[in-house]
């Protein structure tokens, strides 16, 4: 007989605990941001080599049983392009940290990262299987800039699924920008004031070099506390504590909320990660950058115990980079793009 899992920590080289799932449901997307995909010519994982839903739920379980695994995210590519979204969602929200035969544990935190185009339709089914967050991108305000940066006419949706997410009950509802200098770092403020008059906390990420089309520079990357200092200057805010989440977080010292920056480039915040990421081709990586990747599909389907590959995910993380290096000489550009990794 097999026994039962026992919950124990997956813990780094360094200490760090990770208890947070990014699992990329799809590498294709539906639209094709400059700043993470080419126009053109991007080669999709053959269907047989994508994980299937009941492959996913296994390596979810595994990690929620034997690891304390308590938050998990799905991303891409796009996530709602992947056929029948909402079945999966329903199967990892089932999930309960803990050995399964302890008593029922805790529900594990199911949210979403979109580029919210199609929320109108299907926000209600997504929050009807167990989907309690929601992150959706939105780099601009102008139509004419949002057709340049993603090459698809979809603002219209985008903010119309924004509204969607509220009204189906997802809470938080979070916007994601990218910013990037001398493209769309003009809107600091208006996209602040977006999120302020909607309720909705936005998050700022500095621009990583993820980007398939290589043209990533450092000088692009508009700080941290550029951005603060654009919008501090007409709302002042004041830090909150950081916890384990990767932005950096401002109150509104009017009261309208908050405001998020995700600082990955000038100010890292490796220390304190507690994410592994699961592509949709079943490679476990312990970073967004990292060079290594763990074959757990291999093993799912040569039939390995549940223990095979929670031994596997250990030995992820056990090898896992003190940090990513952007910026210094060691930096190892990884071999796929962030749409291949999921974001
Ligand atoms: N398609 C979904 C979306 O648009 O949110 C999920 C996948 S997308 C890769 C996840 C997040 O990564 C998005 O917020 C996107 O803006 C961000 N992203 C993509 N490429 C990036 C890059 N090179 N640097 C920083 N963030 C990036």
């Amino acid at each position: 007989m097999v026994s039962a899992p026992v919950s124990v920590p997956l813990v780094d080289g360094f200490g760090r605990v990770h208890r947070d799932l990014r699992i990329s449901v799809t590498d294709r997307c539906n639209f094709r941001c400059t700043y993470c995909m080419p126009a053109e010519g991007m080669k999709w994982l053959p269907r047989d080599e994508v994980l299937s839903f009941e492959e996913i739920e296994r390596i979810a379980r595994v990690c929620v049983e034997h690891f304390g695994v308590d938050s998990i995210r799905l991303t891409g590519g796009e996530p709602t392009v992947r056929a029948h979204l909402p079945v999966l969602v329903g199967k990892l929200a089932a999930l309960r940290t803990g050995p399964a035969a302890a008593a029922p544990g805790r529900p594990v935190d199911i949210a979403l990262t979109t580029n919210g185009a199609t929320l109108r339709s299907m926000a209600g089914h997504l929050v009807g299987a167990g989907l309690r967050r929601v992150n959706i991108s939105l780099d601009t305000l102008r139509r004419d800039r949002f057709i340049e940066l993603t090459r698809r006419d979809e603002l219209d949706n985008v903010i119309d699924g924004i509204e969607a997410a509220r009204e189906a009950g997802l809470d938080p509802v979070k916007i994601n920008t990218v910013v990037m200098r001398g493209v769309n770092d003009s809107e600091i403020l208006d996209l602040a004031i977006f999120g302020r008059e909607r309720g909705v906390t936005v998050r700022f990420i500095e621009w990583m070099p993820l980007d398939a089309d290589q043209r990533w520079k450092s000088d692009a990357v508009v700080s941290q506390s550029e951005i603060v200092a654009a919008i501090g200057a007409i709302f002042p805010v004041d830090p909150i504590v950081r916890g384990h989440e990767p932005a950096e977080r401002f109150a509104y010292r009017d009261g309208a909320g908050e405001v998020g920056v995700i600082p990955s480039v000038t100010r890292p915040f490796c220390g304190s990660c507690d994410r592994i990421r699961l592509t949709a081709d079943g490679q476990l990586r312990s970073c967004l950058f990292s060079v290594d990747e763990f074959d757990l599909r291999a093993l799912l389907r040569g039939e390995a115990s549940d223990r095979e590959v929670a031994e596997a995910v250990q030995r992820c993380v056990a090898g896992k980079s003190a940090g990513h290096m952007i910026g210094q000489v060691q930096f190892v550009r990884p071999r796929r793009s962030m749409s291949q990794i999921g974001g």
